[in-house]
């Protein structure tokens, strides 16, 4: 069960080593509540003290020690203590009433690792549980513009947050410069969240960060994302496939200009084309695809912002979607439908009711 504390100015107590504790202790601080830690003590050395803030208190020597010293704080937290230990504390919580809680311990291993976590599209519900995880977990993460950043502050308030300031067509911090952050993160112990828009292996460059870390001999995981190409057309009401309308949906980068052989196979291909990074290059595509004998009317919409409070769709035809998105100044990000799929997010419009009965009079024959 999760539940949220205001822990501004109360005691919490944890035991654990000040390594394994690293995470919990940056969270509690972040609190603001005062933090003690109990480590067990090595050979008579003191305590390891991680950060200035940190109290340092040390196990009680006499039984009944542990009851004085439980009922001194408002919450208890076991990070990592032995069996033993464990049970002396639980009665000890118990018998005072106070508060006990048990979290995870982090690596202490001379490697970290590197995670990547694709964040979705940009709304906070579209992160998954296995990337709230990671989040949590973190000592570092390096995020870009289109992750859903903004409550970084909350979802792992311990860890450093670093803006990589990746946007559309402009990398503010160097692919290899990225690379060799993430790698030199690990290397020195750190549990690295590379936190990327939609899924991480969906043109996010994702798997050249992959490659870079295992050269490097550096763990890494990818925890995938929703990817803006499905769910952005999905916010403006547009399904990339459809039963007997769409059977394939072709997912492009329009970063650079198709080739003629791939403006033609694409347009032959049929079903739904989806472009990200499209809007540059949205006057050579539809002029290309047009060229290779596509219908002029096909409908084709342009999704701006997608899950923003400043989301606009914009839907005209093949021939005409050019014109009327430099009219409007459509502009990165920007996700770009292409067929017949188009039509089903205009409930209100004559001529997709039209298509669906036409579906709909297809499938009951
Ligand atoms: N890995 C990402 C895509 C990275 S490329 C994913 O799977 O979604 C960046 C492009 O994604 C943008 O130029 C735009 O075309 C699209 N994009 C990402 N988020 C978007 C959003 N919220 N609204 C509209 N387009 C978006």
């Amino acid at each position: 069960m999760d539940i949220s504390l205001d822990l501004a100015g109360r005691r919490v107590l944890v035991f654990g080593g000040a390594l394994a504790a690293r995470r919990v202790l940056a969270r509690f601080l972040a609190a603001e509540a005062i933090v003690y830690l109990a480590s067990v003590p090595v050979d008579g050395h003191p305590p390891e003290r991680p950060h200035p803030q940190v109290r340092p208190v040390e196990y009680p020597h006499f039984p009944h020690g542990w009851r004085d010293l439980v009922s001194a704080v408002d919450l208890v937290v076991l990070v990592e203590v032995s069996a033993a230990t464990e049970r002396i504390i639980v009665d000890a919580c118990a018998s005072q009433r106070v508060w006990l809680s048990r979290e995870p311990a982090a690596s202490v291993a001379p490697l970290g690792r590197v995670t990547l976590v694709g964040g979705g599209p940009g709304d906070d519900g579209l992160l998954t549980m296995a990337a709230v995880q990671a989040l949590r977990d973190a000592d570092i993460v390096f995020y870009d513009k289109l992750s859903p950043h903004d409550r970084l502050d909350e979802w792992c308030p311990g860890a450093e947050h670093v803006d990589v300031g990746k946007t559309p067509g402009h990398h503010a911090t160097p692919q290899a410069e990225i690379e060799r952050m993430l790698v030199d993160s690990a290397l020195a112990g750190l549990t690295v969240v590379r936190l990327k828009g939609g899924d991480p292996f969906v043109f996010g460059r994702g798997g050249e960060e992959v490659v870079a870390c295992r050269e490097a001999g550096v763990p890494v995981t990818v925890i995938s994302g929703v990817t803006s190409a499905i769910s952005v057309p999905a916010a403006a009401g547009i399904p990339v496939t459809h039963r007997d309308l769409s059977r394939v949906f072709t997912v492009l980068s329009g970063h650079a200009p198709l080739s003629e052989n791939e403006l033609a196979h694409l347009a032959g291909l049929g079903g739904t084309i989806v472009v990200l990074m499209g809007i540059g290059t949205l006057p050579h595509l539809t002029a290309g695809l047009a060229r290779h004998g596509m219908r002029t009317d096909m409908p084709v919409a342009i999704v701006e912002q997608g899950f923003s409070a400043r989301q606009r769709t914009t839907k005209a035809r093949l021939d005409t979607i050019t014109p009327l998105a430099a009219k409007l100044g459509a502009r990165s990000p920007a996700v770009l439908v292409i067929g017949e799929v188009v039509r089903l997010s205009e409930h209100d419009d004559a001529a997709s009711d039209e298509l669906l009965q036409a579906i709909a009079s297809n499938a009951e024959h």
